[in-house]
C-alpha cells in the first residue's frame, strides 16, 4: 500500500493510472474505521484495477460547536485496516494542503441540502461538496463508492456530480449494522451503555415501520407517529427529525406508493446519529 499525502502526488499517481488505462474506485472516509468502511474498500476493491480511500477529517464539513475538534482518529490501526482491506493508496491530506490561505471557492448544492441535516447543519453539505470535488479531481475515480447510512449526502454528490458533468459513477451501498441493528458509526464510540441502549431505538423504530409498511400501511404520517413515539421515548434522546421522502428529491411524502426512504436523526446525550431505510423496496439496493 502506499501513502500519499500531497494533492499533486496524489494527482500525478491518478493521471499515471489513466495513461496505462487502469480503472480506479474511490472511498473517501474520515478515518476510524468499521466494517461498515471496510465493506465499502471490499466493494471497491472488487471493481475496479486499483482502490484509493482518503482519510481526512474535513474542518469544512463541521459547524461552529460541532465535534471536529474530539471527532475520534486512530491512524495507525486506521493504516493497518487498509492494508489488509487491499488498498493500493491511503492518501491523507493534511488541511493546509486542501485548504491554502486565499482558498476561496465552494460547491453548493442547491435544493436537496436544504431540509433534513441540512436544516440542522448549515454549511455541512457545502463543505462535504467542496471537498468530494476537490478529492474527485485528485484521485480521478471512475467509480466513488458512498455509504447509504449518509443518506443525504449520498443524494448530494450525486445530484454535484450531475449538474456538474463529474466523469465518474457514483455507487451507493446497504449500510452495514452492529448484530442488535445499531448502524455502525465512528460516532458511536460516544455513546455510553446506557445511551448506546436508547441509541437502539433508531434502528428498532425503522424496522417496525419497514415492516408496518410491506404489512399494507402506507400513510406516511401513521408510521411516523410511532417512530416519533419510539425514539422520544428514550432516556436522554431528542429526535431531530423523522421524515418519509422521496428517494432522489428527499421532498416529503404523504402516502407511499412508490419507494420511499424514512430518513431521521436523534440526539442521544451530546451525539448526534443519524439512520435511514427503505420503504416500499428500493430496486438497485437492497437496504
Ligand atoms: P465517514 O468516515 O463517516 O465520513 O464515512 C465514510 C463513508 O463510509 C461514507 O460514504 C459513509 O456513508 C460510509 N459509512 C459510514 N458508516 C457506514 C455504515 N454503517 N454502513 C455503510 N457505509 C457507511
Amino acid at each position: 500500500m502506499e501513502y500519499l499525502t500531497s494533492p499533486q502526488e496524489m494527482q500525478y499517481w491518478a493521471n499515471e493510472q489513466r495513461r496505462v488505462g487502469r480503472t480506479v474506485a474511490f472511498v473517501p472516509t474520515m478515518g476510524y474505521f468499521h466494517q461498515g468502511h471496510l465493506k465499502l474498500m471490499e466493494y471497491g476493491r472488487s471493481r475496479a484495477d486499483r482502490l484509493v480511500v482518503s482519510l481526512f477529517v474535513n474542518p469544512l464539513q463541521f459547524g461552529p460547536g460541532e465535534d471536529f475538534a474530539r471527532y475520534p482518529r486512530d491512524e495507525k490501526r486506521d493504516q493497518a485496516l487498509a492494508q489488509m482491506a487491499g488498498v493500493d493508496v491511503l492518501f491523507l491530506p493534511a488541511p493546509e494542503d486542501l485548504y491554502p490561505v486565499h482558498f476561496q471557492t465552494y460547491v453548493t448544492v442547491e435544493k436537496v441540502t436544504q431540509g433534513l441535516c441540512g436544516a440542522s447543519r448549515p454549511g455541512h453539505f457545502r463543505g462535504v461538496a467542496t471537498v468530494v470535488a476537490k478529492l474527485f479531481n485528485l484521485v480521478k475515480p471512475h467509480w466513488a463508492i458512498f455509504g447509504l447510512k449518509d443518506y443525504q449526502q449520498y443524494v448530494v454528490i450525486r445530484q454535484m456530480v450531475r449538474d456538474l458533468n463529474l466523469d465518474l459513477e457514483v455507487v451507493g451501498r446497504p449500510t452495514i449494522r452492529e448484530n442488535d441493528g445499531l448502524a455502525m458509526s465512528s460516532r458511536n464510540v460516544y455513546l455510553s451503555p446506557q445511551e448506546r441502549g436508547s441509541a437502539l431505538s433508531l434502528s428498532a423504530a425503522l424496522k417496525t415501520a419497514q415492516e408496518r409498511c410491506r404489512a399494507g400501511e402506507h400513510r406516511a404520517a401513521i408510521l411516523l407517529d410511532e417512530v416519533v413515539r419510539r425514539i422520544s421515548g428514550q432516556p436522554d434522546t431528542r429526535l431531530d427529525y423523522a421524515r418519509i421522502v422521496d428517494p432522489e428529491t428527499l421532498e416529503g411524502v404523504e402516502f407511499i406508493k412508490d419507494p420511499a426512504v424514512l430518513i431521521l436523526a436523534a440526539w442521544v446525550g451530546k451525539t448526534r446519529l443519524i439512520d435511514n431505510g427503505f420503504l416500499g423496496g428500493y430496486p438497485d439496493c437492497p437496504a
